[in-house]
Protein backbone atom coordinates (compact mmCIF):
# COMPACT_ATOMS: atom_id res chain seq x y z
CA UNK A 1 0.00 0.00 0.00
CA UNK A 2 0.75 3.22 -0.82
CA UNK A 3 0.38 6.25 1.77
CA UNK A 4 0.38 9.95 0.99
CA UNK A 5 0.56 11.08 4.90
CA UNK A 6 3.15 14.09 5.04
CA UNK A 7 2.48 14.91 8.65
CA UNK A 8 4.43 18.40 9.40
CA UNK A 9 3.76 20.38 6.49
CA UNK A 10 -0.04 19.96 6.61
CA UNK A 11 -2.17 22.24 8.00
CA UNK A 12 -5.11 20.81 10.18
CA UNK A 13 -7.85 21.34 7.72
CA UNK A 14 -5.45 19.58 5.48
CA UNK A 15 -4.62 16.89 7.54
CA UNK A 16 -8.49 16.09 8.52
CA UNK A 17 -9.19 15.53 4.55
CA UNK A 18 -5.90 13.53 3.87
CA UNK A 19 -3.36 12.74 7.15
CA UNK A 20 -2.88 9.00 7.40
CA UNK A 21 -4.11 7.97 3.92
CA UNK A 22 -3.13 4.51 2.16
CA UNK A 23 -4.55 3.35 -1.17
CA UNK A 24 -4.00 0.10 -2.77
CA UNK A 25 -2.55 -0.70 -5.91
CA UNK A 26 -5.93 0.36 -7.38
CA UNK A 27 -5.15 4.18 -6.66
CA UNK A 28 -8.63 4.41 -5.34
CA UNK A 29 -9.87 7.91 -4.24
CA UNK A 30 -11.73 7.59 -1.44
CA UNK A 31 -10.42 5.20 1.44
CA UNK A 32 -10.25 1.80 1.07
CA UNK A 33 -13.10 -0.22 3.94
CA UNK A 34 -10.81 -3.40 4.74
CA UNK A 35 -14.19 -5.60 6.28
CA UNK A 36 -12.17 -8.67 6.73
CA UNK A 37 -11.57 -9.98 9.96
CA UNK A 38 -8.12 -11.82 8.99
CA UNK A 39 -5.24 -12.07 6.66
CA UNK A 40 -3.64 -14.62 4.49
CA UNK A 41 0.38 -15.30 4.57
CA UNK A 42 2.70 -16.44 1.37
CA UNK A 43 4.17 -19.19 3.45
CA UNK A 44 4.52 -20.53 6.75
CA UNK A 45 7.38 -19.15 7.24
CA UNK A 46 5.46 -15.12 6.60
CA UNK A 47 3.03 -16.37 9.23
CA UNK A 48 5.92 -17.11 11.77
CA UNK A 49 7.19 -13.58 10.95
CA UNK A 50 4.10 -11.68 11.48
CA UNK A 51 4.30 -13.26 15.09
CA UNK A 52 7.96 -13.05 15.92
CA UNK A 53 7.28 -8.74 14.57
CA UNK A 54 9.99 -9.95 11.98
CA UNK A 55 7.86 -8.92 9.18
CA UNK A 56 5.33 -5.92 9.90
CA UNK A 57 2.01 -6.73 8.02
CA UNK A 58 -1.39 -7.70 9.55
CA UNK A 59 -2.42 -10.46 11.43
CA UNK A 60 -5.55 -10.18 12.85
CA UNK A 61 -8.08 -7.32 12.98
CA UNK A 62 -8.39 -7.60 16.74
CA UNK A 63 -4.43 -6.05 16.50
CA UNK A 64 -4.90 -4.04 13.29
CA UNK A 65 -6.66 -3.15 10.40
CA UNK A 66 -5.59 -1.04 7.25
CA UNK A 67 -8.79 0.77 7.29
CA UNK A 68 -8.49 1.26 11.30
CA UNK A 69 -4.80 2.55 10.93
CA UNK A 70 -5.70 4.87 8.69
CA UNK A 71 -8.25 6.17 10.91
CA UNK A 72 -5.70 5.82 13.90
CA UNK A 73 -2.84 7.64 12.00
CA UNK A 74 -5.21 10.66 10.96
CA UNK A 75 -6.54 11.31 14.48
CA UNK A 76 -2.96 11.39 15.64
CA UNK A 77 -1.98 14.23 13.22
CA UNK A 78 -5.05 16.16 13.96
CA UNK A 79 -4.16 15.84 17.50
CA UNK A 80 -0.88 16.62 17.09
CA UNK A 81 0.03 13.30 19.19
CA UNK A 82 2.82 10.69 18.55
CA UNK A 83 0.16 7.75 18.01
CA UNK A 84 -3.42 6.51 18.16
CA UNK A 85 -5.41 3.54 18.94
CA UNK A 86 -8.93 3.55 18.12
CA UNK A 87 -11.63 1.45 20.41
CA UNK A 88 -15.23 0.60 20.43
CA UNK A 89 -16.69 3.31 21.91
CA UNK A 90 -15.50 6.01 24.08
CA UNK A 91 -15.92 4.26 27.44
CA UNK A 92 -13.31 1.44 25.88
CA UNK A 93 -10.91 4.48 25.17
CA UNK A 94 -11.47 6.03 28.74
CA UNK A 95 -11.20 2.38 30.68
CA UNK A 96 -8.57 1.21 28.58
CA UNK A 97 -6.33 4.12 28.98
CA UNK A 98 -7.12 3.65 32.69
CA UNK A 99 -6.56 -0.09 33.55
CA UNK A 100 -3.08 0.03 31.24
CA UNK A 101 -2.12 2.41 33.16
CA UNK A 102 -2.74 1.84 36.74
CA UNK A 103 -1.90 -1.29 39.44
CA UNK A 104 -3.49 -1.96 42.30
CA UNK A 105 -2.10 0.11 45.10
CA UNK A 106 -1.84 3.14 42.60
CA UNK A 107 -4.02 6.77 43.21
CA UNK A 108 -5.84 8.51 40.57
CA UNK A 109 -6.94 12.31 40.53
CA UNK A 110 -9.84 13.32 38.93
CA UNK A 111 -12.14 16.35 38.33
CA UNK A 112 -15.68 15.66 39.73
CA UNK A 113 -17.24 17.32 37.05
CA UNK A 114 -16.81 14.21 33.97
CA UNK A 115 -19.32 12.12 31.84
CA UNK A 116 -21.42 9.74 34.58
CA UNK A 117 -19.49 6.51 33.04
CA UNK A 118 -16.10 7.97 33.29
CA UNK A 119 -16.62 8.68 37.35
CA UNK A 120 -18.76 5.42 37.86
CA UNK A 121 -14.89 3.71 36.41
CA UNK A 122 -13.02 5.69 38.59
CA UNK A 123 -15.39 5.93 41.66
CA UNK A 124 -16.82 2.56 41.44
CA UNK A 125 -14.63 -0.27 39.51
CA UNK A 126 -11.23 0.83 39.74
CA UNK A 127 -11.70 0.45 43.51
CA UNK A 128 -12.98 -3.35 43.12
CA UNK A 129 -9.01 -3.76 41.70
CA UNK A 130 -7.11 -1.98 44.75
CA UNK A 131 -6.98 1.71 42.83
CA UNK A 132 -7.92 4.81 45.24
CA UNK A 133 -9.09 7.85 44.20
CA UNK A 134 -9.69 11.47 44.95
CA UNK A 135 -12.32 13.67 43.27
CA UNK A 136 -11.34 17.35 43.36
CA UNK A 137 -12.76 20.42 42.07
CA UNK A 138 -11.26 20.94 38.40
CA UNK A 139 -10.50 24.67 39.00
CA UNK A 140 -9.23 24.14 41.75
CA UNK A 141 -5.04 24.11 41.47
CA UNK A 142 -4.04 23.72 45.20
CA UNK A 143 -6.99 20.74 45.23
CA UNK A 144 -5.07 19.12 42.42
CA UNK A 145 -1.71 19.17 44.29
CA UNK A 146 -2.88 18.47 47.91
CA UNK A 147 -4.73 15.23 46.02
CA UNK A 148 -1.16 14.30 45.55
CA UNK A 149 0.50 11.05 47.65
CA UNK A 150 2.56 8.79 46.69
CA UNK A 151 1.07 6.02 44.27
CA UNK A 152 -0.32 8.84 42.08
CA UNK A 153 0.10 7.49 38.74
CA UNK A 154 -3.04 8.85 36.96
CA UNK A 155 -4.86 12.43 36.99
CA UNK A 156 -8.21 12.75 34.71
CA UNK A 157 -10.17 15.36 33.75
CA UNK A 158 -12.58 16.52 30.90
CA UNK A 159 -12.81 20.06 29.34
CA UNK A 160 -14.84 21.60 28.77
CA UNK A 161 -16.95 19.33 31.12
CA UNK A 162 -20.78 18.00 31.02
CA UNK A 163 -22.84 19.16 31.14
CA UNK A 164 -21.90 22.27 33.06
CA UNK A 165 -19.31 23.39 30.72
CA UNK A 166 -16.48 24.29 33.49
CA UNK A 167 -13.26 24.59 32.27
CA UNK A 168 -9.58 22.99 33.43
CA UNK A 169 -6.45 24.45 33.06
CA UNK A 170 -5.00 21.83 31.27
CA UNK A 171 -1.41 22.99 31.26
CA UNK A 172 -1.64 23.69 35.27
CA UNK A 173 -2.59 20.44 35.43
CA UNK A 174 -0.19 18.52 33.20
CA UNK A 175 2.26 20.51 35.22
CA UNK A 176 1.31 18.78 38.81
CA UNK A 177 1.10 15.57 37.18
CA UNK A 178 4.59 16.04 35.62
CA UNK A 179 6.15 17.04 39.19
CA UNK A 180 5.17 13.39 39.95
CA UNK A 181 5.93 11.66 37.53
CA UNK A 182 1.90 10.77 36.86
CA UNK A 183 -0.19 10.83 33.46
CA UNK A 184 -2.94 13.19 32.83
CA UNK A 185 -5.52 12.00 30.88
CA UNK A 186 -7.90 14.55 29.23
CA UNK A 187 -11.10 13.67 27.78
CA UNK A 188 -10.95 16.02 24.50
CA UNK A 189 -14.92 14.70 23.72
CA UNK A 190 -16.43 18.36 23.97
CA UNK A 191 -14.01 20.26 21.69
CA UNK A 192 -12.51 17.80 19.36
CA UNK A 193 -8.63 18.47 18.16
CA UNK A 194 -10.55 21.22 16.07
CA UNK A 195 -11.05 23.42 19.12
CA UNK A 196 -8.46 22.00 21.26
CA UNK A 197 -5.43 19.42 21.58
CA UNK A 198 -4.36 18.99 24.98
CA UNK A 199 -1.00 17.33 24.27
CA UNK A 200 -0.16 20.77 23.30
CA UNK A 201 -0.85 22.15 26.72
CA UNK A 202 1.31 19.23 28.24
CA UNK A 203 -1.31 16.25 28.43
CA UNK A 204 0.10 12.93 28.29
CA UNK A 205 -3.03 11.02 27.25
CA UNK A 206 -5.45 12.01 25.54
CA UNK A 207 -9.23 10.35 25.10
CA UNK A 208 -12.41 10.98 22.93
CA UNK A 209 -16.00 9.48 22.53
CA UNK A 210 -15.14 9.55 18.70
CA UNK A 211 -19.51 8.75 19.10
CA UNK A 212 -19.93 12.59 19.06
CA UNK A 213 -18.47 15.64 17.37
CA UNK A 214 -16.23 12.89 15.21
CA UNK A 215 -18.55 10.75 14.12
CA UNK A 216 -20.71 14.22 13.66
CA UNK A 217 -23.19 12.70 12.42
CA UNK A 218 -24.63 9.87 14.56
CA UNK A 219 -24.48 7.18 13.76
CA UNK A 220 -21.04 5.07 14.57
CA UNK A 221 -20.03 4.25 18.02
CA UNK A 222 -16.16 4.87 18.42
CA UNK A 223 -13.40 5.98 20.74
CA UNK A 224 -9.78 6.50 20.58
CA UNK A 225 -6.57 7.00 22.89
CA UNK A 226 -3.84 8.91 21.36
CA UNK A 227 -0.54 8.81 23.80
CA UNK A 228 3.39 8.61 23.35
CA UNK A 229 5.12 5.53 22.04
CA UNK A 230 6.33 4.29 25.82
CA UNK A 231 2.99 4.18 26.89
CA UNK A 232 1.50 2.77 23.90
CA UNK A 233 4.37 -0.03 24.10
CA UNK A 234 4.72 -1.11 27.50
CA UNK A 235 0.79 -0.32 28.37
CA UNK A 236 -1.66 0.34 26.18
CA UNK A 237 -0.96 -2.09 23.25
CA UNK A 238 -0.97 -5.51 25.19
CA UNK A 239 -3.60 -4.59 27.31
CA UNK A 240 -5.90 -3.80 23.88
CA UNK A 241 -4.40 -6.67 21.96
CA UNK A 242 -5.34 -9.06 24.43
CA UNK A 243 -8.85 -7.66 26.17
CA UNK A 244 -9.82 -6.67 22.75
CA UNK A 245 -12.03 -3.34 22.75
CA UNK A 246 -11.47 -2.59 19.15
CA UNK A 247 -13.41 -0.51 16.57
CA UNK A 248 -14.95 -2.34 13.79
CA UNK A 249 -13.36 -1.63 10.34
CA UNK A 250 -16.90 -0.40 9.25
CA UNK A 251 -17.08 2.49 12.02
CA UNK A 252 -13.34 3.69 11.45
CA UNK A 253 -14.02 4.04 7.76
CA UNK A 254 -17.22 6.48 8.64
CA UNK A 255 -15.34 8.22 10.91
CA UNK A 256 -12.34 8.82 8.47
CA UNK A 257 -15.06 10.06 5.80
CA UNK A 258 -16.42 12.84 8.66
CA UNK A 259 -12.85 13.54 9.54
CA UNK A 260 -13.01 15.38 6.11
CA UNK A 261 -15.71 17.98 7.48
CA UNK A 262 -14.86 18.13 11.02
CA UNK A 263 -13.49 21.19 11.11
CA UNK A 264 -16.00 22.85 8.86
CA UNK A 265 -18.44 21.21 10.74
CA UNK A 266 -16.92 22.30 14.46
CA UNK A 267 -16.63 25.89 13.08
CA UNK A 268 -20.90 25.87 12.19
CA UNK A 269 -21.46 24.10 15.54
CA UNK A 270 -19.34 27.23 17.21
CA UNK A 271 -21.35 29.71 15.48
CA UNK A 272 -24.35 28.35 16.12
CA UNK A 273 -23.75 27.58 19.61
CA UNK A 274 -22.70 31.23 20.36
CA UNK A 275 -25.98 32.56 18.35
CA UNK A 276 -28.23 30.53 20.62
CA UNK A 277 -26.17 30.99 23.77
CA UNK A 278 -26.81 34.86 23.18
CA UNK A 279 -30.83 34.40 22.25
CA UNK A 280 -31.02 32.36 25.92
CA UNK A 281 -28.85 34.67 27.47
CA UNK A 282 -31.33 37.89 26.06
CA UNK A 283 -34.34 36.09 27.58
CA UNK A 284 -36.62 36.56 30.37
CA UNK A 285 -37.16 32.96 31.33
CA UNK A 286 -33.72 31.45 31.49
CA UNK A 287 -31.86 32.41 34.57
CA UNK A 288 -28.55 31.42 33.38
CA UNK A 289 -26.28 30.58 30.15
CA UNK A 290 -23.22 28.14 30.27
CA UNK A 291 -21.19 28.81 27.20
CA UNK A 292 -17.14 29.00 27.46
CA UNK A 293 -17.02 31.67 24.90
CA UNK A 294 -20.14 33.83 26.06
CA UNK A 295 -17.89 36.60 27.77
CA UNK A 296 -19.62 36.44 31.28
CA UNK A 297 -18.73 33.00 31.56
CA UNK A 298 -16.02 32.75 34.30
CA UNK A 299 -13.50 30.90 32.79
CA UNK A 300 -13.53 33.00 29.64
CA UNK A 301 -10.05 33.84 29.52
CA UNK A 302 -8.76 30.33 30.07
CA UNK A 303 -11.44 29.25 27.06
CA UNK A 304 -9.91 31.20 25.08
CA UNK A 305 -6.04 30.66 26.15
CA UNK A 306 -6.97 27.01 25.73
CA UNK A 307 -9.62 26.53 22.94
CA UNK A 308 -9.11 27.89 19.69
CA UNK A 309 -11.87 29.29 17.01
CA UNK A 310 -14.80 28.65 19.58
CA UNK A 311 -16.72 26.89 22.73
CA UNK A 312 -17.75 24.09 20.88
CA UNK A 313 -21.30 23.18 19.97
CA UNK A 314 -22.92 22.55 23.89
CA UNK A 315 -24.74 25.51 25.47
CA UNK A 316 -26.41 24.41 28.55
CA UNK A 317 -28.93 26.68 30.52
CA UNK A 318 -31.14 26.88 33.51
CA UNK A 319 -35.05 28.00 32.76
CA UNK A 320 -36.52 29.67 36.00
CA UNK A 321 -39.40 27.45 37.63
CA UNK A 322 -36.84 24.06 37.97
CA UNK A 323 -38.16 20.65 36.53
CA UNK A 324 -41.84 21.13 35.32
CA UNK A 325 -40.88 24.50 33.29
CA UNK A 326 -37.81 22.72 31.45
CA UNK A 327 -39.90 19.94 30.83
CA UNK A 328 -42.73 22.29 29.41
CA UNK A 329 -40.31 24.13 27.17
CA UNK A 330 -38.89 20.23 25.93
CA UNK A 331 -41.67 19.05 25.28
CA UNK A 332 -43.08 22.15 23.39
CA UNK A 333 -39.89 21.75 21.05
CA UNK A 334 -40.40 21.07 17.52
CA UNK A 335 -37.24 20.79 15.83
CA UNK A 336 -34.76 19.98 18.49
CA UNK A 337 -35.26 16.46 19.47
CA UNK A 338 -35.20 14.77 23.08
CA UNK A 339 -32.13 12.85 22.97
CA UNK A 340 -29.23 12.32 25.78
CA UNK A 341 -26.52 11.93 22.81
CA UNK A 342 -24.53 15.31 21.82
CA UNK A 343 -22.45 15.85 18.80
CA UNK A 344 -25.09 15.53 16.24
CA UNK A 345 -26.03 17.34 12.84
CA UNK A 346 -29.24 17.70 14.82
CA UNK A 347 -30.21 19.81 17.59
CA UNK A 348 -30.58 17.79 20.92
CA UNK A 349 -31.52 18.67 24.18
CA UNK A 350 -31.25 16.51 27.58
CA UNK A 351 -32.57 17.19 31.19
CA UNK A 352 -29.08 15.71 32.72
CA UNK A 353 -31.04 15.71 36.22
CA UNK A 354 -33.28 12.63 35.11
CA UNK A 355 -31.18 11.59 32.54
CA UNK A 356 -27.68 11.45 32.32
CA UNK A 357 -26.62 12.34 35.76
CA UNK A 358 -29.49 10.84 37.62
CA UNK A 359 -27.66 7.92 39.12
CA UNK A 360 -25.32 10.27 40.61
CA UNK A 361 -27.63 11.13 43.42
CA UNK A 362 -28.68 14.29 44.59
CA UNK A 363 -25.99 15.80 46.72
CA UNK A 364 -23.26 14.96 43.69
CA UNK A 365 -25.79 16.98 41.53
CA UNK A 366 -25.29 19.97 43.65
CA UNK A 367 -22.00 19.58 44.18
CA UNK A 368 -21.70 19.88 40.59
CA UNK A 369 -24.42 22.86 39.95
CA UNK A 370 -26.43 20.59 37.95
CA UNK A 371 -29.75 22.09 38.85
CA UNK A 372 -33.66 20.98 38.54
CA UNK A 373 -33.91 23.54 35.78
CA UNK A 374 -31.16 22.84 34.30
CA UNK A 375 -31.10 21.94 30.05
CA UNK A 376 -27.89 20.67 27.72
CA UNK A 377 -28.49 21.47 24.33
CA UNK A 378 -26.09 20.22 21.72
CA UNK A 379 -26.88 22.55 18.99
CA UNK A 380 -26.54 21.12 15.28
CA UNK A 381 -26.05 22.16 11.86
CA UNK A 382 -29.50 23.50 11.42
CA UNK A 383 -30.01 27.48 10.76
CA UNK A 384 -29.33 29.11 13.55
CA UNK A 385 -32.51 31.48 13.06
CA UNK A 386 -34.68 27.82 13.08
CA UNK A 387 -33.07 26.61 16.38
CA UNK A 388 -33.82 30.20 17.68
CA UNK A 389 -37.31 30.40 16.96
CA UNK A 390 -38.22 26.79 18.33
CA UNK A 391 -36.77 27.78 21.76
CA UNK A 392 -38.76 30.44 21.33
CA UNK A 393 -41.72 28.99 20.68
CA UNK A 394 -41.34 26.49 23.46
CA UNK A 395 -40.01 29.09 25.75
CA UNK A 396 -44.15 30.42 24.81
CA UNK A 397 -45.54 27.11 26.85
CA UNK A 398 -43.21 27.76 30.43
C1 LIG B 1 -20.13 10.26 25.40
C2 LIG B 1 -18.95 10.53 26.22
C3 LIG B 1 -18.16 9.48 26.71
C4 LIG B 1 -18.51 8.04 26.46
O1 LIG B 1 -18.43 7.71 25.10
P1 LIG B 1 -19.26 6.50 24.42
O2 LIG B 1 -18.82 6.58 23.00
O3 LIG B 1 -20.69 6.77 24.64
O4 LIG B 1 -18.81 5.26 25.10
C5 LIG B 1 -17.07 9.79 27.49
N1 LIG B 1 -16.74 11.08 27.76
C6 LIG B 1 -17.47 12.12 27.30
C7 LIG B 1 -17.08 13.51 27.63
C8 LIG B 1 -18.59 11.89 26.52
O5 LIG B 1 -19.34 12.91 26.08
Amino acid sequence: MATNKKPGKWRARTLGVRGGTMRTPFQETAEALFLTSGYAYESSAQAEGRFTGEDDGYQYTRFSNPTITMFEERMAALEDAPVARATASGMAAVSAALLAGLSAGDHVVAAKAMFGSCRHVIADILPRFGVAHTLVDGADLDAWQGAMRTGTKMLFLETPANPTLDLVDIAAVAKIADGAGARLIVDNAFASPALQQPMKHGAHIVVHSTTKYIDGQGRCLGGVILCHEDFLNQRLQPFLRNTGPVMSPFNAWVHLKSLETLDLRMREHCANALAVARFLRRHKKIARVLYPFLDDHPQHALAKRQMSGGGGGVVSFEVAGGKDAAYRLMDALSLIDISNNLGDAKSLITHPETTTHSRLGAEARAELGITSGMLRLSVGLEDADDICEDLEQALGAV
